[in-house]
């Protein structure tokens, strides 16, 4: 069993492999193949009926199936950072603060 610091540094480490991608293509992919894009584009919110979800139960529910979510979660560190809001990357804020925090770290040099 991961415990969520180890699970922290797991996804931190994943997103390396994006490192020298730029911006603007990470943008280009998310905004071409992110599977929450109609939502941006029409401008509703999703509904599941019967249900409150929490940010984390959002993320999983939106973010299922999306072929781009490490792109997503990159993007949104590098232009969000700590100040990240609502689900971007499959995750809560708040777990993306605590991402965030590691891969800060990482690009810093400050690896493991
Ligand atoms: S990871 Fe989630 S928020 Fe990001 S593009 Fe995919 S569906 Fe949208």
């Amino acid at each position: 069993m991961v415990n969520p610091d180890e699970y922290f540094q797991v996804v931190a480490a994943d997103l390396d492999r994006f490192a020298e991608v730029p911006d603007n293509v990470l943008l280009e992919i998310v905004t071409t193949d992110g599977a929450c894009m109609w939502l941006v584009a029409t401008d509703e919110e999703p509904e599941w009926p019967g249900e409150e979800l929490t940010d984390r139960e959002a993320a999983a529910k939106i973010c299922a199936g999306c072929s781009v979510r490490r792109q997503c979660l990159e993007l949104e560190l590098r232009t969000a950072g700590a100040e990240t809001l609502g689900v971007w990357g499959a995750l809560s804020e708040e777990d993306r603060r605590a991402v965030y925090t590691v891969w800060r770290a990482r690009r810093q040099g400050e690896r493991p």
